[in-house]
């Protein structure tokens, strides 16, 4: 039996056990003997000063989504982050061609009457004046913690208001209490995707030229844009899945003869799917993101399809041409020091960029940590010590570190960067999907951008005389690491 062919996804917890949030040690050059995430995986903190709730990367690719209204059913708070999505939304659109596009979402707004008396009523009068309005194709109706206590049955409500609407619904179970893991909001669209987005059987006969790219939130078209490139070197037509993604055109998925993953804690839910019942069979191995990875990749992709030759000679052209655009920027980076915090293949990723570039990692943050990442983490254990902290945001942790490493540069996410520029380190985005990242394009860009960032440091050192952090003194003396408990039992110390 398939996971698909129950209403609710599984939780990450649950189908993979491994899966770690709490880690902070040093990388000892050794590389893991046995699976690194069965003993992080054990670990707690006893202190936690936030988290990420599913919803927030689930949204990012719910709102791309064009011709579709995202009806979130819960509090009204629950949608607030699709206010962030939309910035990404509107730039995705605008690249597109569809400029003033915006993510069209919508709540129900639950509030303590509903709560005491069942908001299923509320849920079905909000899809039917949804599609009234905005006539989409799509309405995801998206149950957050409320109605999962309370117990709203959102699928009943979707088949029972399916027959007075046009537009076809899909309920997407994403109740934040459920899981720790933001990796669980890919299995939750991919899952409501999955039962209602693709055909009983394949579309028609497989396409040998079109392959599915999954592609993630956190890259825009311009690294679609260098993918393709690639892809089409090797004869290879380039669909993408899920963000930005038309619904009609899921079916593709079907038809190609091979699926890629551009991140593969992003994508095995689905892809394990469309191989099991469409027969297309996928590669699911390292992020097209630093130089030896990007060729890895298409090297990979050349082999599953009988043009490994080409790939190899492809690759290389590449990388000779990228080496000497590169040469201008090493002489700054020699012996520089970095720390990237992201999501875990990201993180591990654009550090083996960094370190190609000529970079020590001082210290890498990943959201979370599973088995998909151990082969990038080895990579990198491979070639020196680094800190490795694994946690699902916690600035606390990252103020601690920062102010002990000092590194010369920070890399992270665009919401996560305010630590480190007040404390007068120069920070780099890396999660703008304006920016190119991934591919060759990718590693010469973000070359370009780190390069001007070391060379013009005066508005960040300004930031650090005059930038306050909400920690006392003491908390910069403590063990950085002193509320993660490795066996797991969250109790502080203090009370045992
Ligand atoms: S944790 Fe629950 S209530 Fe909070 S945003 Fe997520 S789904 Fe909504």
């Amino acid at each position: 039996m398939s996971y698909l062919d129950s209403k609710t996804p599984p939780i990450r917890e649950l189908r993979h056990p491994e899966t770690a949030l709490a880690h902070g040690r040093t990388r000892c050059g050794q590389g893991p003997k046995k699976s690194v995430c069965a003993i992080m995986a054990q670990a707690d903190r006893s202190f936690t000063q936030g988290s990420i709730c599913p919803l927030l990367p689930a949204l990012g690719i719910m709102c791309s989504l064009p011709e579709t209204v995202v009806l979130m059913h819960g509090a009204i708070g629950c949608g607030s982050c699709a206010n962030g999505s939309n910035v990404n939304v509107r730039a995705g659109n605008a690249a597109r061609g569809q400029a003033g596009q915006e993510a069209l979402w919508l709540s129900t707004a639950l509030n303590e009457a509903n709560v005491i008396f069942g908001g299923e009523g509320k849920l079905a009068a909000a899809i039917i004046e949804a599609d009234q309005t905005y006539q989409p194709k799509v309405i995801l109706t998206v149950s957050g913690c409320l109605p999962g206590v309370i117990g709203d049955d959102i699928d009943n409500v979707a088949q029972e208001t399916q027959s007075q609407v046009k537009a076809k619904i899909l309920p997407v179970h994403c109740e934040g209490f459920k899981s720790r893991f933001m990796a669980t909001a890919y299995d939750v669209v991919y899952h409501a995707v999955g039962r209602h987005l693709l055909p009983e059987k394949p579309l028609g006969p497989k396409d040998e030229r079109a392959v599915n790219v999954m592609n993630v939130g956190s890259m825009g078209l311009v690294d679609e844009k260098e993918i393709a490139r690639l892809l089409g070197e090797l004869g290879l037509k380039a669909n993408f899945f899920p963000v930005f993604a038309n619904p009609d055109s899921f079916a593709l998925a079907t038809q190609a003869r091979l699926s890629i993953s551009v991140c593969p804690t992003h994508d095995d839910y689905f892809l394990h799917h469309l191989q099991e019942k469409y027969n297309v069979p996928f590669i699911i191995r390292h992020m097209p993101i630093g130089i030896e990875n990007t060729s890895q990749w298409i090297i990979d992709i050349g082999e599953a399809v009988g043009q490994k030759d080409a790939a190899i000679k492809l690759a290389k052209k590449e990388e000779s041409e990228l080496n000497e655009a590169l040469e201008p920027f090493k002489p700054l980076f020699a012996g520089k020091t970095a720390f990237v915090s992201a999501g875990e293949y990201r993180s591990l990723a654009t550090s083996l960029l960094l370190r190609e570039l000529g970079f020590k990692i001082l210290g890498i943050r990943a959201f979370h940590f599973d088995s998909f990442a151990e082969v990038e983490l080895a990579k990198l254990d491979r070639q020196g010590d680094f800190i490795f902290n694994v946690a699902n945001v916690q600035p606390f942790e990252e103020a601690n570190l920062l102010k002990r490493l000092k590194p010369d540069i920070f890399l992270g996410h665009w919401h996560g960067n305010s630590t480190a520029a007040r404390l007068g380190i120069p920070t780099q985005v890396i999660y703008n999907s304006g920016y190119a990242y991934m591919g060759y394009q990718g590693a010469y860009d973000l070359a370009r951008r780190v390069h001007r960032r070391l060379a013009h440091p005066a508005f960040y050192q300004r930031l650090g005389r005059y930038g306050v952090l909400p920690y006392k003194a003491d908390w910069y003396l403590a063990d950085p690491f002193s509320h993660i408990r490795e066996d797991g039992d969250p109790t502080p110390k203090e009370v045992r």
